[in-house]
């Protein structure tokens, strides 16, 4: 296997990627007893750093684990993977597990966390994807409920990842009783009659960084965003729908279903946001925004 990277960080060690090593008895290889962060890098700065480290330590307090280094620690660590000539800009992966012991789910004493982290190209969405929006299919939400954690089980989420491209979709849009949670990977914004709709924060979704900038945005410019449960049939009466994550930033979603939302192409909302969106990420590379 070849990696974009040259160096990976493992439990205080810079390697090679093919000299990283985890036991066979680690509890995130046997239980998917851990959590993960990604974070993007704009300009060689980690985007809205103190956001993800406050997630970072939401899951961390759910899952009951020690957060292992202070936010000093993280940033240097973080900053010593990065690609120094890289012009691309990178993302972070961050990945904590409870570490390794013999296989008993009850919570082993005295244990060392094991933690790993990356940083690699950020592949974006292509062009295209952006410009004509992509389609999605709605899908029950056969997740746990505490989809608040960002925990590195994600079997749920790759099968519904997977029924999305098998039926030539993009992304997932998961609906627990007849609600609009999220995406399988990503947060969900509706607009209608001018005004944006996502899922309030709380166990059913994932708080995700980008969701908060765009409401965050979205205020800040007089746009009425509201933070409330989204009913199927109002994302089937949308004027638009986006997804929102920090990879795929704000992605039109144009058809729903095989069919079209609103007129089936992205819409001048999308448009309005996403230039604000690269406004504020301008402003970030300039040092003008964390
Ligand atoms: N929901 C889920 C389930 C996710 O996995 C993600 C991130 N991939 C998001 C939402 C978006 O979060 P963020 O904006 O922090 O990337």
């Amino acid at each position: 296997m070849t990696h974009p990277m040259s160096q990976v960080y493992l439990n205080g060690q810079y390697l090679p990627p093919d000299q990283a090593r985890v036991s066979v008895f680690d509890r995130g290889f046997i239980f998917g007893d851990g959590i993960y962060e990604v974070i993007p890098v704009f300009g060689g700065r980690l985007f809205r750093l103190a956001h993800h480290l406050s997630r970072l330590d939401a899951s961390l307090a759910a899952i009951r684990l020690r957060n292992p280094h202070t936010a000093q620690e993280w940033n240097s660590i973080f900053t010593r993977l990065l690609e120094k000539d890289g012009k691309d800009d990178q993302s972070i992966y961050l990945q904590i597990t409870r570490g390794v012991a013999p296989r008993d789910h009850a919570f082993p004493p005295n244990i060392t966390p094991t933690v790993f982290a990356y940083a690699q190209p950020l592949k974006y969405s292509p062009p295209e994807q952006l410009a004509q929006g992509v389609a999605a299919v709605t899908t029950a939400d056969i997740r746990w409920a505490r989809c608040d954690i960002k925990a590195i089980a994600l079997l749920a989420n790759a099968l519904l990842r997977q029924q999305a491209i098998d039926q030539g979709a993009v992304e997932a849009i998961l609906v627990r009783d007849g609600v609009v949670t999220e995406g399988a990977a990503s947060n969900i914004f509706v607009v209608k009659n001018g005004r944006l709709i996502t899922a309030p924060k709380g166990s059913f979704i994932l708080p995700g960084i980008t969701r908060d900038l765009v409401v965050e945005i979205a205020r800040a410019h007089g746009i009425n965003c509201d933070e409330l449960p989204v009913k199927l049939e109002t994302l089937s009466s949308a004027d638009e729908v986006w997804l929102t994550s920090s990879t795929k930033e704000i992605l039109p979603i144009t058809r729903i279903d095989d069919k079209p939302v609103g007129n089936g192409k992205p819409g001048p909302m999308h448009t309005r946001m996403f230039a604000l969106y690269k406004d504020y990420k301008q402003a970030f590379i300039q040092g003008k925004a964390d």
